[in-house]
């Protein structure tokens, strides 16, 4: 029997790429977006899928066209990945972070319980919900003490999300994911900005790559890696949360020495500000994957440093496409 799936935030780098595993496993794939434009639909353009989605324009704040979305296509899964999803955004506007993140998980689950509550539901969260540990590495069993609004919104979305699965016996269920990049990554995020920003330096465009805090440690992994363990989530006997990451932390510095590596730039280019250093910064974070190995057989196969390669050709064939 074919499966239909609902994808929220469609249009992002995880949305695309969940869109062609779910394709691939020959699953009737829709997705949500606040507008339909030229410029958004670029990640799916690029894999090659924009004909073989179907694209609802839905407000997820809006129940009755969240329930209207549901009824008319009777998903099976539900992934809802639509969200303001940059740290640094959220400092700037908190009531967005807050309104978005969880008004529309509080929405989506009520629409659940109303029309059919076999359908599974995944919620993207994220590492975030951890903020600062004060043990290493983050499991499943660590402490929800996050310290960003964008952490704060993760936070209440997957107690909610908890909620519904132990009291409403829905499959309902958190990724608690890592950062995890890729070419289809949005422009602003810093592994993203500095791939870009140094290649204009490459290039001659730019003089400077702006940074804050390298000392940073982070667990970073590949993009299309991730959506099959959020798959693989929705496919157990029993609902249940995983940490989702490569199980390693990255100093920030290795990061551009690496990326001033791959175009031949020296590392004077690099300039530290603190205009970018966050109000309440998470110094060292990473994850353990061993309960997405043990029950998902997850396990994940590239590194950061292949997925940065990748970006930079990326990067290099679209500025060639353009001379
Ligand atoms: P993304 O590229 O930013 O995509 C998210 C999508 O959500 C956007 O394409 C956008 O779609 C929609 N959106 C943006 N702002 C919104 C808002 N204020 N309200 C409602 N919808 C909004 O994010 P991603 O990297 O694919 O991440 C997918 C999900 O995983 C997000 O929930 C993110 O928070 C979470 N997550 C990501 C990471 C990571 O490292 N990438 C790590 C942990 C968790 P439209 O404009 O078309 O509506």
């Amino acid at each position: 029997m074919i499966k239909t799936a609902l994808v929220t935030g469609i249009t992002g780098q995880d949305g695309a790429y969940l869109s062609k595993l779910l394709l691939k496993k020959g699953y009737n794939v829709n997705g949500t977006t606040r507008e339909i434009s030229e410029r958004k639909l670029w990640r799916l353009e690029y894999l090659g899928l924009q004909d073989d989605v179907n694209i609802h324009v839905v407000d997820l704040l809006d129940i009755v066209q969240v329930q209207g979305v549901i009824r008319s296509i009777r998903p099976d899964e539900i992934y809802n990945l639509a969200a303001l999803s940059s740290v640094s955004e959220s400092f700037v506007s908190p009531a967005v972070a807050m309104k978005s993140n969880v008004d529309a998980v509080s929405n989506i689950l009520e629409a659940i319980v109303a029309i059919d509550p076999n359908i599974k539901f995944y919620q993207a969260s994220s590492s975030e919900v951890f903020g600062n540990p004060t043990s290493l590495p983050v499991s499943e069993n660590t402490s929800i003490c996050p310290v960003s609004p964008y952490g704060v919104s993760k936070a209440i979305a997957h107690m909610y999300t908890r909620f519904y699965r132990e009291y409403m016996g829905l499959y309902a269920v958190s990724g608690f994911l890592f950062n995890h990049e890729s070419e289809l990554r949005e422009n602003g995020f810093f592994l993203k900005k500095v791939v870009s920003d140094i290649g204009c330096i490459a290039a001659g465009i730019k003089d400077e790559l702006i940074v804050g805090n390298l000392d940073i440690v982070r667990d970073f992994g590949d993009a299309e890696e991730y959506v099959d363990a959020m798959w693989k989530m929705l496919q157990q006997e029993q609902p249940n949360d995983y940490v989702v990451c490569i199980g390693k932390g990255t100093r920030l510095e290795d990061i551009v020495q690496y990326v001033l590596d791959c175009y031949g730039v020296s590392p004077n280019v690099v300039v530290r500000s603190d205009s970018l250093t966050r109000p309440n910064e998470i110094y060292k974070n990473y994850g353990t994957n061993d309960k997405a190995f043990k029950q998902l057989g997850w396990m994940p196969k590239n590194t950061i440093f292949e997925v940065i390669d990748r970006m930079v050709k990326f990067d290099q064939e679209k500025s060639k496409a353009v001379k």
